[in-house]
């Protein structure tokens, strides 16, 4: 303890410290969340062998300067020590190299070259090991320090140099396909490295170079080895960043390789509509589904719903392509389980070939761009280059032909998602929102066949359905008196626009005994920008009875805000994307409380959608939200498990 508060050297100081700094960079590489790559792997062995060189420099330190230690250890033992510490010291270059490699993804496969790669290290050790025989190459000074004999103790110097020009020649060669923050970082890295040997010379000391390793790793830890930067948290797949590193160092490399790509239909949408918990869920069990198909570390996901799986060596024609994409759209047929509900995806194959078909990042980027508008438009063919210039692809007839008959086959329903007032503590409104299960094709998602349903008219069925459904569960069950006093009806663009609208509503409600106080339309802005007489002429029938407007989706669209000032509508439901990214950066929480400001000054109320946390709920209502909607309080529930919610909490 006194040699480390009385420091009689900097050497133990140095020792000491570069200890503490490895240990800290093995803390956090072990910290991070598991995932599988090879880099991490190496990155891992990297530390160990930097840990070996920290921890047996101090015991040798602690030799030189400490008595206590001198007795302990020994002459003898000492040498052993340095031995050893020198032998993993010279790994070190060895690790190192495979790491850039591994990070620009070379792969040797010729024995022959493996070995020249690996000769240089055998030989340090071998060097090293020598001294437990003879006194050749180096000796033992008196102090326990080695002592190298010229020219034949050079040699294991010059050796370890190969790979510090090797790394170089790799490092000029392949840094443009880094970020110049990750190419400094590298280069310092093998600075620091190969500036160890002459600053052992000088200082005559090796604790400044172990000092300079256990930097250059912990800069490391937070370039390279960025986790959130390379591994999507969503789906544990590799992100766009490193799919396109991985794209430009194949190409550089002028490597074949073909991405093939699975687009999840309308994922965004769906998506959207989940909790972030379960959205992960999902992509986790997709990502652990494709994962078999490629080698680890080549399955990307992408946020516009796309997988990519990328195979080396390999062209699109090839059969492996077609066998996986069969495979896959096999699976596909069959449903995906979230939290105990079964749903449908749709899914559309692409394959591009490399460099053939697409020879830079760039060009990547615009033919993805292609793709996107043809994938909109959906087909189940696997889309090749060839294919993107043609008018692709017929509607997706088969949610077009459930969506015609869901009504007269019974497959809707109308769900409840309870609201929250804070100022009385209890649930005093609800969300009507429509669920379609079709025998086949299980739970889809309002989002996907609401726009379907706009397209072929069956909306305004639809619409009228959710209405009387409302209205029936407001006559004929104990809501009422349970504390529920209205219902928020989401309207359609299309409704708005029908003449009869206001007249149709009247007399559904005049047919249940609801009062018009009972119902809140819900619109968007999308209505606001399209405004036609006819809405206008609905909307004041409505309002006039008393059925009171809300404006949903808040915050997504391009409203003006003096405009908004002007739409008579009670209520602004701020938009979950808003809520929700309120919550990841500061920036946006911000916005999310200058919006909530501008709403309460126009006096208006507020519903905040989407709110998944507590932490949230209680955020929201410290900034005074009238109402708050989302999965924290409750999701969508059927008729009767919605009365029973409200028997419970309203009770
Ligand atoms: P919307 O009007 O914005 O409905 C709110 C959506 O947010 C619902 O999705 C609801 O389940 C979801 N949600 C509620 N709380 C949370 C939360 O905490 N986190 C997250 N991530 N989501 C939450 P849903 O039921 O899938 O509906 C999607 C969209 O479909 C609705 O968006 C609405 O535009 C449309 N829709 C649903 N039912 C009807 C209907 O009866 N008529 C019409 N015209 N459109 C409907
Ligand atoms: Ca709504
Ligand atoms: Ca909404």
């Amino acid at each position: 303890m006194r040699t480390l508060i009385y420091p009689p050297s900097y050497d133990v100081v140095f020792s000491f410290a570069s200890l503490l700094l490895i240990l800290v960079t093995l803390f956090i590489h072990i910290s991070e969340e598991n995932y599988y790559s090879k880099q991490r792997y190496i990155f891992g062995g990297i530390i160990a062998v930097a840990l070996m060189i920290n921890s047996i420099g101090f015991i040798h330190n602690m030799y030189l300067y400490n008595d206590t230690v001198k007795k302990i250890i020994g002459y003898d033992g000492n040498t052993y020590v340095v031995i050893l510490e020198k032998a993993f010291t010279y790994i070190m270059p060895y690790v190192s190299i495979k790491y850039v490699m591994c990070i620009f993804q070379m792969e040797i496969d010729k024995l022959r070259k493996q070995l020249i790669l690996i000769l240089p290290m055998i030989y340090a050790i071998f060097f090293f090991a020598s001294g437990l025989f003879t006194d050749f190459f180096y000796y033992f000074n008196e102090e326990g320090n080695i002592k190298y004999l010229y020219p034949q103790g050079a040699t294991v110097n010059f050796t370890v140099e190969l790979y510090f020009l090797f790394a170089t020649y790799l490092l000029v060669r392949y840094t443009r396909t880094l970020s110049t923050e990750k190419a400094t970082a590298i280069w310092i890295y093998f600075f620091l490295m190969l500036a160890g040997i002459p600053i052992r010379i000088v200082t005559k000391s090796s604790s400044v170079f172990e000092f300079s390793v256990s930097i250059a790793l912990l800069l490391c830890v937070y370039t390279f080895q960025n986790p959130s930067e390379f591994v999507d948290r969503m789906s544990g797949a590799g992100t766009r960043n490193a799919l396109n590193f991985a794209i430009s160092t194949n190409l550089i490399q002028k490597k074949e390789f073909t991405l093939l790509g699975i687009h999840i239909d309308r994922f965004s949408v769906l998506i959207g509509s989940e909790s972030t918990e379960t959205a992960s869920d999902l992509l986790i069990q997709i990502s652990q589904y494709l994962q078999q198909f490629c080698q680890p570390g080549n399955l990307f996901f992408l946020e516009t719903g796309d997988y990519i799986l990328m195979f080396p060596n390999v062209s699109p024609d090839e059969s492996i392509i077609e066998n996986t994409e069969e495979q896959i759209k096999r699976r596909f047929k069959d449903f995906w389980n979230i939290r105990g509900e079964e749903i449908k995806l749709f899914e559309s194959p692409f394959a591009f070939g490399f460099p053939d078909e697409i020879d830079s990042l760039e060009r990547f980027g615009e033919v993805k761009g292609v793709l996107d508008k043809a994938l909109l438009k959906q087909s189940r063919d696997i889309i090749r280059i060839s294919d993107l210039n043609m008018k692709i692809v017929e509607h997706d007839k088969k949610i077009d032909s459930i969506v015609k008959h869901a009504l007269e086959d019974g497959l809707l329903e109308v769900y409840y998602q309870p609201i929250y007032a804070p100022k009385t503590g209890k649930f005093s409104s609800c969300e009507a929102l429509l669920r379609l299960k079709d025998p086949q094709l299980g739970f889809i998602s309002p989002a996907i066949f609401m726009p379907i349903a706009e397209r072929n008219g069956t909306i305004l069925a639809i619409d009228k359905f959710v209405l009387s459904s409302v209205c029936e569960m407001l006559s004929s069950s104990d809501v009422r008196k349970l504390g529920l006093e209205y219902v928020e009806v989401n309207l359609s663009v299309v409704d708005c626009i029908q003449a009869n609208l206001a007249d149709n509503v009247i007399s559904l409600l005049h047919k249940y005994q609801v009062k018009p106080q009972e119902i809140n339309f819900e619109i968007t802005e999308t209505y606001e920008q399209g405004i036609t007489s006819v809405m206008n002429e609905n909307m004041e029938k409505l309002s006039q009875l008393g059925v009171a407007f809300s404006m949903d989706d808040f915050g997504t669209g391009y409203s003006n805000i003096t405009r908004i000032a002007t739409i008579p509508v009670k209520i602004f439901k701020l938009d979950k994307s808003i809520i929700q990214a309120a919550f990841d950066s500061e920036v946006s929480y911000m916005v999310m409380m200058n919006l909530i400001k501008i709403i309460k000054s126009l006096k208006k109320e507020i519903v905040a959608e989407g709110v998944e946390t507590g932490e949230q709920a209680r955020q929201i209502i410290k900034l005074g939200c009238d109402h708050i909607q989302g999965f924290f309080y409750a999701r969508p529930l059927p008729k009767d498990k919605f009365v029973e919610f409200l028997r419970d909490h309203n009770g």
